[in-house]
């Protein structure tokens, strides 16, 4: 047990909420955990950069060295979908945390891209190898906050726990951020692009 009087609930609020598990741990609260209850080192968020473990380090009382090796800061990233190779398996609907996939069963899917945090989980998962994960530096789409990011996650959950078959209705109809129309004009504009007319491309 950690001497440090910072709780979990701290220590988690420092992290990225991307739960993208490289840590080790099943989510950033499984790692915040670890930091309070098993003093696991406060250098394996990769997700986080140096300004993470500068962070924990100060809430900790942990002290730095001034000749260590600094963490890179993460860059912006998405999960871009072929939408060509895609077979609508739902496999990366499930596993994604921020729910930033949308599309229904043997139906093309497609990322929401200000949704995605690049995490990454839905790569392996995929049965046909479509996803990738691209940098989104250049990209008009913010990156999600950790804030926001956490929201999401927290809602995934729930609607995991519901176990809903239909997850392109809870998709949409769990989140206040994302309206009903809005899915269905990403979805319309997947399909325009799979029939070839580019110019009904969402933008969002
Ligand atoms: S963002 Fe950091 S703390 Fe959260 S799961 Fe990924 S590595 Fe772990
Ligand atoms: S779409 Fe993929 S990379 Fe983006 S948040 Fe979801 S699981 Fe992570």
């Amino acid at each position: 047990m950690n001497k440090s009087v910072a709780s979990t609930e701290e220590i988690n609020e420092l992290l990225p909420q991307t739960q993208c598990k490289m840590c080790g741990y099943p989510n950033c609260l499984g790692y915040a955990r670890g930091i309070i209850d098993d003093n696991a080192s406060i250098d394996l968020c990769p997700p986080g950069g140096e300004s993470t473990r500068v962070r924990l380090a100060a809430i900790m009382g942990v002290a730095l060295s001034s000749e260590r090796v600094l963490l890179p800061e993460p860059k912006k990233l998405f999960a871009l979908i072929d939408e060509e190779s895609c077979i609508g398996c739902t496999k990366c609907l499930v596993e994604c945390p921020t729910d930033a996939i949308i599309g229904a069963k043997s139906r093309v899917h497609t990322t929401v891209e200000k949704w995605c945090t690049g995490c990454g989980l839905c790569v392996p998962v995929c049965p046909v190898d479509c996803i990738e994960i691209k940098d989104k530096s250049d990209s008009a789409s913010n990156s999600l906050s950790s804030r926001t990011a956490r929201q999401r996650y927290e809602l995934h959950l729930q609607r995991l726990e519901k176990k809903h078959e239909d997850t392109f209705e809870q998709t949409y109809v769990t989140f206040d951020q994302g309206s009903k129309e809005e899915m269905r004009t990403i979805i319309e504009a997947v399909v325009a692009r799979k029939n070839g007319n580019e110019d009904s491309g969402y933008k969002g």
